[in-house]
Parts: structure tokens; sequence; C-alpha cells
């Protein structure tokens, strides 16, 4: 593990991606940044994967596995209230998740991987991937084929987490973070009078029915033990002007999060069964649809073990352990590559006192980036050896 790195060099890139935050799809800038540094370090570079994506290669030449790591690189529609000398320089963006840390992290790693080539056998496949928050980037990289030419056999990465200590390293085998399926529903009734709904559909009398009924599918179908939550996260119909008019229609939006994929299932079939139970005592119709569906991310038991292993083995200065409990409901889209191959993604320790992720007081914690690179190393040391 051998390799002299200049950690301000990735530090200061930090900073610059900080200062000009992309949102999904728009990474264009710091796709451009990641190809250039890639290319300099040596990378067989493939842009404009999954859109925005950027994969880079290390071929050692001698034949082995191929493992890939991931980093996310877009921020989020949140205006900074940090005063920091990097702040971002636009208005109403922001890397309030780290994903500019995780890139800069992932490009410190490229470099000291770059310094072993020579110790390794078989491929690293670096992805940096668009549209993490909310636009299953992983999903489009996916279907342009970053898993293959050449085929991924294992993946990696990583994300930072703020009331964790400090360079703290962990993982959960198994179910690991939420499934978050997002669905959009139309209440269509008939629109007429305030006095007279007799003669109306009342579109608002059945979302009210549905609103309350759903959270009894949250309650007594689904089991103590499982995780589960149906959000109701917007109603609108009618308008404010109309005190005396009752609307066409009405349409909510819901956020459904879920431990595992049998969890997501019966949390969707539970919210259209009440759903249409409450359009069929209001005589409405209904449109219920699909708007994203990231699946709940589950790690692969041997991979997780292999990560914490290789941690342990290389980073023995480190605190690092693997953990029975998901820390959170919240979700993240490489579940998408643990769906094809065997993985594990694990956490990184922000600091105890760091704001949380999208907060607009977020900052990632620089002196993960080295850590981050010793965990990428730890694992190829193990594996490409
Ligand atoms: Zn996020
Ligand atoms: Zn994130």
């Amino acid at each position: 593990m051998s390799h002299t790195i200049d950690i301000t060099k990735y530090v200061a890139l930090r900073h610059e991606i900080h200062k000009h935050p992309e949102l999904k799809y728009e990474e264009t800038q710091t796709a451009h940044l990641v190809a250039i540094t890639l290319r300099d370090l040596g990378y067989e570079v493939t842009q404009g994967v999954g859109k925005t994506g950027v994969i880079g290669l290390l071929d050692t030449g001698r034949p082995g596995p191929c493992i890939a790591f991931r980093s996310d690189m877009d921020a989020l529609p949140i205006h900074e209230l940090n005063a920091l000398p990097y702040k971002s320089t636009v208005d109403g963006k922001m890397h309030a998740c780290g994903h500019d840390g995780h890139t800069a992290s992932l490009l410190c790693a490229a470099e000291a991987l770059m310094q072993n080539k020579a110790h390794y056998k078989g491929k690293i496949k670096l992805i940096f991937q668009p549209a993490e928050e909310g636009g299953a980037g992983a999903k489009a990289m996916i279907d342009d084929g970053v898993l293959e030419n050449p085929h991924v056999d294992m993946i990696f990465g990583y994300h930072n987490r703020p009331g964790f200590e400090q360079g703290y390293v962990f993982a959960k085998p198994g179910s690991a973070m939420g499934g978050d399926t997002s669905i959009e529903i139309i209440i269509k009734g008939k629109g007429g009078h305030a006095a007279m709904p007799h003669l109306a559909r009342d579109p608002i009398a059945a979302a009210a029915m549905f609103i309350n009924n759903v959270q009894a599918a949250v309650a007594r179908q689904l089991s103590p033990l499982a995780s589960g939550v149906v959000t109701v996260s917007s109603i609108q119909a009618g308008s404010r002007k109309g005190i005396n008019v009752i609307p066409n229609d009405c349409s909510l939006t819901l956020s459904i999060r879920s431990d595992s994929l049998a969890t997501r299932d019966l949390l969707v079939a539970a919210a259209e069964d009440a759903l249409k139970a409450a359009c069929l005592t209001g005589a409405c119709d209904y449109e219920f649809n699909l708007l994203l569906d990231i699946p709940a991310l589950i790690n692969d038991a041997q991979a997780t073990d292999t990560a914490l292993n290789a941690f342990k083995q290389h980073m023995p200065n480190q605190l690092i352990e693997k953990i029975d409990y998901m820390p959170t409901l919240g979700a993240e889209d490489f579940s998408f590559y643990l769906q094809k191959i065997p993985g594990c993604y694990f956490f990184i320790g922000n600091g105890l006192n760091t704001a949380y992720l999208h907060n607009p007081h977020y900052d990632f914690n620089d002196a993960l980036i080295p850590l981050a690179k010793d965990c990428y190393l730890s694992l190829a040391a193990s594996l490409l050896s």
C-alpha cells in the first residue's frame, strides 16, 4: 500500500467542486474535471455514460477479477448557508450530501491505485455517476453498460455520515438502507356546487378517507419487526377563490420507504387498496402512477466481510465495525448495482457535530479524503494482489 500522494491537491479539488455545484444530470463541469484528472493519471476514460457519468479503467494486463469503486457527483437544490471560503457560487445549489467529497476521495484513490498498479492483477473500474439524488443515475449507467466490458465482479462505495465519529468505518450486511418509492395519485371526481354534493363526486372527501386509511396499512399489515413508512408528501385540489366549488380532481404524492423489496411490495399494494376503497366509497376514479422506485440497499454478506476484513488488516489504527442495525431508511441508488452484482456500501463517520446531510449548514469533512482513499486501497490490496 505504499504511495506518495499530496492530499492537499485533492482537498483543493474538493473545494473547487464544492464552489461549482451541479444538479442531477447537469454534472458536465464536474464530469470534465473528473475526466481530465483520470486521463492525467493514465486511466482509460469513457465519458457520457448514463448521460453525464464518467468511467476510469485501470487494466493491469494480468488476469484477475474486475472490481469497481463508485462515487456520485451531483449536488442538491439547497441554498448554502455556510460562510466558507469555498462556499457555493451558485444561488440555490449546494453540495449538501458530500458528493464533492466522495468524488475527491475516489480521485485521490485513483492516483494511489495507479502508483500501485504493478502490485495488482485484474482490473479496477472507477465509476463517477450522475443523479444519485432522486434521479436513479446508477440505473442510467447500468443501462448504458457500466457493469460490462469488462464485466464487474464486485462493487464498493461509501457515504459519509454526520453524527458519527470522524473516521469511524462501518457497514451492515443485508438490508442497510431504505427503498424509496415515489407515487403520484390523481383522484378523479366530478366538480359541482358546494351546496349540492349529491350531484357531484367529491375528490377531497375521498382523499381524506385515503390519507387516514393508508396509515392503517403500516400499523396493521406490516410486521412490527419490519421497517416501512408511508408519507403523504403533497396534496392539491380546488382553489382558495372557489370556496363554493367542489373541484374535479385531487392529486397527491406519496413517499414510501421500506427495508426490503417485500416491505415495498406490501406497502405499495396496501396503498393502492386503501385508495381503491376510498374511491369506491366516494364514487371517484383514480390514477396510481409510480414515479421513482429506488430499491432497498442490500449488501452482500460475503462482500461486506471481505471489505471489513480488508480495512481491519490494512488500517489497524482505525475504528472499524460490522453493525447489525439499519442506520437509516434514507435511500441510496447504489442499490441498483447490488441488484446485479455482489458488493458492499459502507459508511464513514463525518464527525459527531457536523450538520446533517441535506442541511444548508452541512459540509463534507476533508479528513475523510485520505481515509476513504485508504479504504479503496485496502480493497484493491485484498482482492487484486
Ligand atoms: Zn443526499
Ligand atoms: Zn448522498
